[in-house]
């Protein structure tokens, strides 16, 4: 990780409005036709929502899903903006993307995770940004790659942009999980550390995938200190043409964002010492991650037990684990980690693998 690069920032302001945390951004993943963006934006500024999302223009992981409307949704943003006084904030790729945002009065604009991961793109979407003195946010790379993030910052902060937000995602992973896109707390706590002045907003809705999920996600990165969240909202989630399982209607989120602010509000610890405070976070993020890893861990050992059974095979298999064992006793002695710690951390994980490999034998 470099740490030699000073951005230049300013503080953002956007239609008028300061963002001052806690920043909630809200609105459609998709806008997808003007009544659906109108409604949705009338309901969230109802609630008191003044910054509003949609995106124009997808970028889709596999053709054949729904690219967005393109151009054509510019004007309903314009009207949302004229109607309930929000801000407005869009995704963009490209400097064709820019052109058409910047001509729409677009308040605010996002880099997003698959952009970000392409330097090509971010050079040409911060020429294109030059001279223009917007709120610019950078999602995370696709990634868990600290360096492409930071890197996306200085081009941007090269073309002389200083308005800058970071937005956490979350990082795609191979392995299934109970979230679309693991969390990785550290990551985004390190990139605060290094640039305490840029506002660091959490996206809860790409993170969880799931609506169920989102509000969870929200509270825990309001506890850790983040700035704000920009949310997934619809008036008809099950109906979306993108990201419908993550979605929420208006009025769930407003209820349950005041829910959370207010917990966080009651719970804030204590000021006294702000430098402890931070690395307390840092060691709350860092148990978090490992809970969700050990809940991946656990669903592959589930189906380890199902493959087991439909094999007729023992759970338990000495070889395997002592195997195992050492394995993870030499890889633990690499990286600086004792065989006694590595020995009774491993013996209760595979105590329990070994109840959940159970448990599956007994299912069906
Ligand atoms: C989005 O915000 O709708 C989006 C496409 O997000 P990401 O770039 O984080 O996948
Ligand atoms: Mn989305």
């Amino acid at each position: 990780m470099r740490e030699d690069y000073e951005l230049v920032t300013e503080p953002l302001k956007a239609g008028g409005l300061t963002l001052k945390p806690p920043v909630i951004i809200a609105g459609p993943c998709s806008a997808e036709s003007e009544e659906q963006v109108m409604q949705t934006a009338r309901e969230l500024a109802s609630g008191g929502i003044s910054f509003f999302r949609a995106g124009i223009w997808k970028p889709r992981t596999r053709p054949g899903a729904f690219e967005g409307v393109g151009v054509d949704g510019l004007p309903w943003l314009r009207s949302v903006k004229r109607e309930t006084g929000m801000a407005v904030a869009i995704e963009v790729a490209n400097a064709h993307h820019v052109y058409e945002a910047l001509k729409y009065d677009i308040d605010i604009v996002w880099v997003g995770a698959r952009t970000t991961a392409n330097p090509f793109a971010v050079q040409e979407v911060a020429e294109a940004l030059k001279g223009v003195d917007i709120p610019v946010f950078v999602k995370n790379p696709v990634n868990p790659d600290f360096d492409l993030w930071l890197g996306a910052f200085e081009r941007l902060n090269r073309m002389g942009i200083r308005q800058l937000g970071a937005i956490h995602r979350g990082f795609s992973s191979f392995n299934g999980s109970i979230y679309r896109n693991q969390p990785l707390w550290d990551i985004p706590l390190r990139f605060r550390e290094l640039f305490p002045q840029i506002p660091m907003i959490n996206d809860p809705s790409h993170i969880s995938g799931k609506r169920e999920l989102v509000f969870q996600v929200a509270a825990k990165a309001l506890a850790l200190g983040f700035d704000g969240l920009i949310i997934e909202s619809h008036i008809n989630p099950v109906n979306a043409l993108s990201d419908k399982d993550q979605q929420v209607i208006p009025s769930v989120l407003i209820t349950e964002l005041m829910a959370i602010m207010n917990e966080v509000a009651s719970s804030a610890g204590s000021k006294e010492n702000p430098e402890l405070e931070e690395l307390r976070r840092r060691i709350d993020s860092c148990d978090y991650d490992l809970l969700v890893t050990l809940v991946n861990r656990m669903m592959v050992a589930e189906k380890i037990g199902r493959f087991k059974k439909e094999h007729n095979m023992p759970v338990l298999q000495n070889n395997r684990w002592s195997e195992l064992l050492s394995s993870r006793q030499n890889e633990g002695k690499n990286i600086g980690l004792s065989e006694e710690f590595i020995s009774g951390l491993f013996d209760f994980i595979h105590r329990e693998s070994v109840r959940q490999q159970n448990k599956s034998e007994n299912i069906e």
